[in-house]
């Protein structure tokens, strides 16, 4: 398999080295250049399989220049039950009517390490692979839950480091501690003196700086980003659309060969666009349900084929999903057009310069014949939060209700049938605040843990003891600061690294 960029100036390329690029030289995306057919009788024996061997069956098909061994050893290293908590890594959960995707079982209890507890496995042996010298460094501008995952992620991986910068005051408590204790001889956590797009336009500066790249080249690194435009983070998200549907079959939801509906809670569309993935490659999805909070371009996008970034940001309680300009579409449109790549470099620089593009009838009409967009506000999502706790016992984050109450909308709206899972992608007790208020629990003046014990006594849920355990471990990065100081904390810490250790 050999990936291209969307904007079709760049490739084709191994896995390896769009891996290692992560966003192609003209600026556009890789996307793989076929699609991996996966027929009943592979879905019928991938039923039999544990999520590892799901995994490594579904990654090998599009990291065709990795051995089988090498695939089953990053699989094995990522999705190891020292870093999930539950032995199916994704189970499907009924509650009521409504299948979930658990997605957070990881180490940090959110979706995003699905993904990257695998990428720096992938990542390390890609540089083998290529032939390259020396090691990685990851730069991370994080507003919280990505920064963690990725410290998580690439905690003591070989000839990788990261250095993750993060908004002094522009954290919650648990996300502060999460990081600033985070282990690994390879990992450097930085607060900036500043808000999140300090952090961010710091660190897109660092990504500019040549002069930052040649000195450590000579010392034998060379920069990279770990965000959700590397093909790397997608390919392990197509996994767990398989392995949902094989569990649906077993658990008899449905027949093998008829279709599943997914809801999906939608920032960046790296999640959804996994299952499009899947679906291309012959897994029976029927339609792929597009779930925004108030953020709703994406809503407005899907019914009207116009895309249309200029207005506010608003700060929601789905903060995970307050993104304006979705990245991963970039890919989508390339795929629904045929790979016209001279278009979609058009409408990203309309998107850039003008804020807005349109796409003619016929891209809109391919997009709404499998997806369908919809979104909920605040009030609905914590309506629903109590409603479904009441219901059926079960107690959904504030991410997951949002899709939770499009998913509602659609069955209404549409009339459709098909067994419906909704993705679920953080654990409850990683938004405890806002969860604890829609079960009418009154946490105004704690602090942050004794809103965790207090939903865990109310709930009979236990906490995660990775959230928990934050508050008695160690401080171990105490570094602040200025966004014009950035520069030298990273090259202050790579200076104890004169040279690679292969
Ligand atoms: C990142 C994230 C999302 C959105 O995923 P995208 O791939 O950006 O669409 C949804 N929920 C949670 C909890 C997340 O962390």
């Amino acid at each position: 398999m050999r990936y291209v960029s969307t904007r079709g100036q760049a490739g084709p390329v191994t896995a390896a080295a769009a891996i290692m690029q992560g966003l192609a030289e003209d600026g556009g995306l890789f996307v793989p250049t076929g699609w991996p057919r996966v027929g009943p009788a592979l879905l019928h024996v991938m039923g039999q399989m544990n999520y590892q061997a799901r995994a490594a069956a579904i990654i090998a098909l599009y990291l065709t220049d990795f051995s089988l061994d090498e695939v089953h050893d990053c699989v094995a290293a990522a999705y190891d039950d020292d870093k999930f908590d539950h032995p199916h890594v994704a189970p499907v959960v009924a509650a009521g009517d409504c299948h979930f995707l658990e997605l957070w079982h990881g180490p940090t209890c959110a979706f995003k390490d699905m993904a990257l507890q695998l990428l720096p496995h992938i990542l390390s042996r890609a540089l083998q692979k290529e032939h390259v010298a020396g090691g990685v460094l990851i730069l991370v501008a994080t507003s919280g839950d990505t920064g963690k995952a990725a410290l998580e992620g690439f905690e003591d991986v070989p000839r990788t480091r990261i250095a993750v910068f993060y908004p002094q005051h522009g954290v919650s408590e648990i996300q502060r501690l999460q990081m600033v204790t985070q282990d690994g001889e390879n990992v450097c956590v930085t607060a900036v003196d500043g808000n999140f797009d300090d952090a961010q336009r710091g660190v897109k500066e660092l990504f500019q700086d040549r002069d930052l790249a040649a000195m450590l080249a000579r010392r034998g690194w060379r920069l990279s980003s770990a965000n959700s435009i590397n093909w790397g983070r997608l390919v392990p998200q197509v996994v767990y659309y398989f392995s949902a549907y094989c569990d649906m079959v077993q658990r008899g939801a449905v027949a093998l060969g008829e279709p599943v509906n997914f809801v999906v809670p939608t920032g960046n569309f790296g999640d959804i666009l996994a299952g499009y993935y899947a679906k291309r490659m012959g897994l029976p999805i029927g339609r792929l349900i597009c779930a925004s909070n108030a953020n709703n371009v994406l809503t407005d996008f899907i019914r009207t084929g116009r895309y249309d970034r200029r207005r506010d940001l608003q700060r929601t309680t789905s903060p995970s999903m307050d993104i304006l300009v979705s990245s991963n579409l970039e890919r989508l449109l390339y795929h629904v057009t045929g790979g016209d790549a001279p278009q979609v470099a058009q409408w990203m620089r309309q998107l850039r310069e003008e804020g807005c593009y349109q796409v003619p009838p016929a891209v809109a009409a391919a997009v709404q014949q499998v997806f369908w967009g919809g979104w909920a506000s605040d009030a609905a999502a914590r309506d629903a939060i109590r409603l479904v706790w009441q219901r059926h016992g079960y107690l959904m984050d504030p991410h997951t209700a949002v899709a939770y109450c499009v998913a509602e909308e659609y069955r209404h709206t549409s009339g459709d049938r098909t067994p419906l899972v909704i993705v679920s992608t953080a654990s409850p007790f990683k938004f405890n605040r806002t969860v604890a208020a829609a079960l009418g629990l009154a946490t105004a003046g704690q602090g942050e843990f004794d809103v965790l014990a207090a939903l865990s006594r109310c709930t009979g849920w236990a906490a995660p003891p990775q959230l928990a355990a934050v508050r008695d471990m160690p401080y171990r990065h105490d570094g602040v600061c200025r966004r014009d100081e950035m520069r030298d904390a990273v090259l202050a810490w790579m200076g104890e690294y004169t040279k690679i250790e292969n």
